[in-house]
């Protein structure tokens, strides 16, 4: 065993109001600038939707990420033609027009333009492509449909059958935000594509940088991030992605996304793992069983064993603190309640995502939670536990079910509480 201590962060996406606060305040502390204008370290999606960069998701059409070959995990690749033509261009990386063609707005022209008695007609568009649909696409361009057939049959979490019943039952479409920042991952595809070594993970805290005097913009770990999060700046011709605020974590401080999310579901802190088993754990041959064994791979910081082996592997004594008093053991492996955003993907991502719940409380009266009603009530949730399973627990559809009930048995409880005036002893 060799322990490590990794940062993380599990997101309640029950919260996510989609205010976009944490993306601005992304944007204007880190990519503010000549060549990075496209980039969105972290963006909030609306959901079902394609997504940012556009059809992210779809992995057949990147390749990004890992697969099992021979028994044994690899990098995804082509036939061997794709192969030559690699070493002379990179041909899986999105165009500008799948993130979005950013603009100045021209504040003179909206302040003195006069007024009209006609709303705008213009379409927000890219027609660089040719593809018709591109003519009604932008960022959150899905805010307006929420999960109409225009858009769901490009989010690949819509599966035929929740297409058909969306399509059959109108009054069922649905709408989530998922806001996303890269997972620096335990076992980052990233870093593996990199022929110059210039991505790198750190040893000390698991963040995943790159090194901007060893790039040489291959924009290799562009095409091998499956959740696409490293950006290319065609200004500098260097690779730049998410730094989970290094700089403010090394002060003791949150990155800025949690600090300024505005329905506070940003939970950041540390986690023990055994990183001897990354390999094993990311090769697991069965996908149902890849959840289970991603949660695994954590290990209890309160287990003097395990702390002494820390201590033993480098990790300082206020590191093993910082990971008892975290709320991430807590809610990834003791309550069970947070899960890995597409866990299939096999680079054991870092950022874990509580699902959203909203519509079934809906089913709690006057603050008396009716246990007969509610629980049931999740097999015929508005967000249908198909469309999560295939987000959060690789097509696992009893998993999600099971996450959903507890946190509805608990908000029932915390309701119960409130309604009595009461506080829970162990909360108090
Ligand atoms: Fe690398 Fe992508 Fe994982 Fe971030 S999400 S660590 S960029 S593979
Ligand atoms: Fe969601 Fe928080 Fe971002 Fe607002 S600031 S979009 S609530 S994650």
């Amino acid at each position: 065993m060799l322990v490590k201590a990794q940062i993380g962060m599990v997101m309640n996406l029950d919260k996510c109001i989609g205010c976009h606060t944490c993306s601005v305040t992304c944007k204007t502390t880190w990519t503010n600038r000549d060549g990075a204008e496209y980039m969105w370290f972290n963006d909030v999606e609306t959901k079902p939707g394609v997504g940012y960069p556009k059809e992210w998701e779809n992995q057949e059409k990147w390749r990004g990420g890992w697969e099992l070959r021979d028994g044994r995990l690899r990098l995804k690749a082509g036939g061997k033609l794709r192969k030559l033509a690699s070493i002379f261009y990179n041909p899986d990386l999105p165009a500008i027009e799948d993130y979005y063609e950013p603009w100045t707005y021209d504040y003179d022209t909206l302040t003195s333009s006069r007024p009209s008695r006609h709303q705008p007609v213009a379409r927000p568009h890219s027609t660089l492509s040719g593809d018709p649909l591109d003519l009604e696409w932008g960022p959150n361009w899905e805010d307006d449909l929420a999960g109409a057939p225009e858009t769901a049959p490009r989010d690949p979490n819509i599966t035929e059958d929740l297409q058909e019943r969306i399509r059959m039952e109108y009054e069922k479409v649905f709408m989530m935000y998922l806001p996303r920042i890269c997972e620096h991952c335990l076992n980052p595809s990233c870093v593996a594509s990199c022929p110059s070594g210039a991505m790198y993970k750190r040893d000390e805290d698991g963040i995943v940088l790159v090194d901007q005097e060893q790039c040489r913009g291959w924009r290799y770990c562009v095409s091998g991030c499956p959740y696409k999060k490293v950006y290319f700046n065609h200004n500098t011709g260097k690779a730049e992605k998410c730094t989970l605020c290094y700089p403010r974590i090394e002060n003791g401080e949150p990155t800025i996304c949690s600090e300024t999310c505005v329905g506070r579901i940003r939970y950041i802190g540390l986690l023990l793992y055994d990183a001897d088993r990354v390999e094993e754990v990311a090769s697991t041959p069965d996908e149902k069983d890849l959840l289970e064994a991603q949660r695994s791979i954590f290990l209890d910081p309160n287990d003097p064993e395990v702390a002494e082996q820390a201590r033993f592997d480098g990790v300082p004594d206020d590191w093993i603190e910082a990971a008892r008093r975290s709320p991430l053991y807590r809610l990834v492996i003791d309550w069970g309640v947070a899960l890995p955003l597409h866990p299939e993907y096999r680079t054991l991502p870092m950022v874990w995502y509580i699902p959203p719940l909203s519509p079934v409380m809906g089913l709690v009266e006057d603050g008396e939670p009716d246990p007969d009603k509610v629980f049931p009530a999740i097999d015929e949730m508005r967000i249908p536990a198909r469309y999560l399973a295939n987000m959060l627990t690789a097509g696992d559809e009893e998993e999600i079910r099971r996450v959903l009930r507890r946190l509805a048995a608990m908000r029932a409880y915390m309701r119960e509480l409130d309604v009595a005036g009461e506080e829970d002893p162990e909360l108090a």
